[in-house]
Order: C-alpha cells, then structure tokens, then sequence
C-alpha cells in the first residue's frame, strides 16, 4: 500500500510562490488521489509490494500514470524549503545555497548558473499541454534538461531524476493563472538545493 507523503513544510511555508490553498488541492486532493488510484490498480497483482520505481519501469497505461504521478510528485514536494527573506534582487531571484558538485557541474556544461536557469525555464514554459520539467543526470553524471508530457519522468528512460517544476496548471493556476513563466522563475526562490545535491552525488 502506497500512503500520502507528508510535506516536510507547513502548508504555507512556500507562500506566496506556493499558496497553502494550492498546496492543499495539490497536495491533499490530486496526489491523493494518485495514490489511492495506484493501490486500487494493483492491489492482488504481481506489482503488489513493488517500489514505484519498479512499478514505472515496469508498467503502461494507468498504472503506470497513478505511479509515475507519485514518483514524481514526491521528488516535487520534497525539493522545496520555506523561502528565504534575502534572496530577491530586483525580478531575479537568486538561487540559495547551490554549492558543490553539482554547481560545479552545471557551470562546467551551462557556463553559468544563469544560463541553465534560462534553459530550464525555456524548457517549462514551452511544453505544450501538461507534463514535467527536468534536470536530470545520466550514470557518468553529466547533466540534461528534459521535457516529460503528462507521467512520464528520468526514470523511465534509464536517467536519475534530480529537480523537477511541474507545469500541470493544477500546480499553479489559482496562484498564477495562465502565468506559467512566472510561476516557473518564481520556484527557484524555494527550490532546496541541498535536497538536489543530495540526490546527484548519493
Ligand atoms: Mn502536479
């Protein structure tokens, strides 16, 4: 049985990039009901007691949406801290405490830190429909940017998934409408670069 993770944050700690009333529908409407959608799918199958990524590697259909939702709606969630009080300068925010292999990696393919925000960015706004934006990581550890439409996610194409924005509107429409390139430059106020680092060197 696969259960709702719990946010690592209050429901308003992400405001005002991330509202409470978005985190509660997000959150506590539509990743519920992915889970509870999954275990229904699988309940007295072979899939039964896998981990989700077995389960996206796996699975078609609606098995593998419900699962792939979750995988990559649990990365989404837990990427994210309360946003800091000092990170504006002027309409570009800066990016909190990227340090490390990673940062050094990402200067060394993008040139700058700028010029991979730009991509992601770019990347996000320009996926038509719902779906997923990504850096991601191959098994030498350079970097790419993709777009995944609707579940789809790294994992199920052999990459290790690091830093995703989801541009579903559900993630952002009551906050930002059909401001989804706004929305998208905003998350990197709250984006826990600790939490990615993390997942690139482990
Ligand atoms: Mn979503």
């Amino acid at each position: 049985m696969f259960t709702l993770i719990t946010l690592p944050y209050a429901l308003d700690a992400l405001e005002p990039v991330i509202s409470k009333q978005t985190l509660e529908f997000h959150h506590g409407k539509h990743l519920q009901a992915y889970v509870d959608n999954l275990n229904k799918l699988i309940a007295g199958t072979e899939l039964e007691g896998k981990s989700l990524e077995e389960i996206v590697k796996a699975s078609t259909g609606g098995v593998f949406n419900n699962a792939g939702q979750i995988l990559n709606h649990e990365l989404y969630f837990s990427q994210f801290k309360a946003a800091s009080p000092v990170i504006s300068t002027g309409s570009t925010p800066v990016m909190p405490d990227l340090i490390g292999h990673l940062k050094s990696q990402i200067e060394k393919q993008w040139g700058s830190v700028d010029a991979f925000k730009a991509e992601f960015e770019a990347k996000g706004t320009g996926l038509f429909g719902s779906g997923w934006v990504w850096l991601q990581a191959n098994a030498e550890g350079e970097l790419s940017i993709a777009q995944y439409a609707n579940a789809d996610n790294p994992v199920a194409h052999g990459f290790k998934p690091l830093l995703t924005f989801d541009v579903w509107e559900h993630a952002y429409y009551l906050d930002y409408q059909n401001r989804r390139a706004a929305h998208l430059q905003s998350l990197w106020g709250i984006v826990d670069w600790s939490e990615i680092e993390n997942r690139y060197t482990k």
